[in-house]
């Protein structure tokens, strides 16, 4: 069956001109493999997904995402911040952290979340074995902004100091998003194959209660 040539079709052209673009735009099949569906989304930007460490996909930038989104991703274990006295930090990107928490313990398993805000929620295991949700402050993980050079941020060039902890104070997640497009995410054939290299496994996931 030979299709039409839909370039020429004057109803699409006439439809273009109204939209005031000469651009032909472009189309994806949905892929469930790629792309999130309506509740997998809505789960993403609520409570969040929990996923391994292992089988977080990595972007060619070297962002976090799920499937075609990109996430922030952070350990919710409360427990962990007390015993390594650090302040809770979400990651953006795959970076020498996450890595050394891949090799240490691939199996750990993280939260991946799309919303925007100033808490989000860690779970609290009590000794009584009491398990409940505390919403707490967080800060970006400076290592990613290195391995984003995120506004041109680097940990290790000390005479930029002042500049990479003005970057680190500044940083806002909506501003990052405006910076690396949040969703979304379009693969391109050559994406797809980049993700195919990245993504030996597909992922397991299961949201928080
Ligand atoms: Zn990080």
């Amino acid at each position: 069956m030979k299709l039409a040539d839909f370039t020429e079709f004057v109803p699409f052209n006439a439809l273009r001109k109204q939209m005031g673009t000469d651009r032909l735009g472009y189309f994806e099949l949905f892929d469930p493999t790629l792309h999130l569906t309506r509740s997998e989304r809505s789960e993403l930007e609520q409570s969040g997904v929990l996923l391994s460490i292992a089988n977080i996909k990595v972007l060619p930038d070297r962002a976090l995402a799920l499937k075609n989104s990109r996430v922030i991703a952070y350990n919710p274990n409360e427990n962990w911040y007390r015993q390594h006295r650090e302040y809770p930090t979400y990651h953006t990107a795959f970076c020498s952290q996450l890595e050394a928490f891949r090799a240490a313990a691939a199996d750990t398993e993280f939260l991946l979340i799309s919303r925007i805000a100033e808490d989000y929620n860690l779970v609290k295991i009590r000794n009584s074995g009491e398990v409940s949700l505390q919403p707490h402050g967080f800060v970006v993980c400076k290592h990613c902004l290195h391995s984003l050079r995120c506004k041109d941020y680097d940990e290790f060039r000390n005479r930029r100091r002042g500049y990479g902890q003005k970057v680190l104070g500044e940083f806002n997640l909506k501003e990052f998003y405006r910076l690396y497009l949040q969703y979304p995410l379009s693969f391109g054939s050559r994406s797809v194959q980049n993700f195919a290299k990245l993504q030996s496994d597909k992922p397991q996931s299961k949201g928080i209660e």
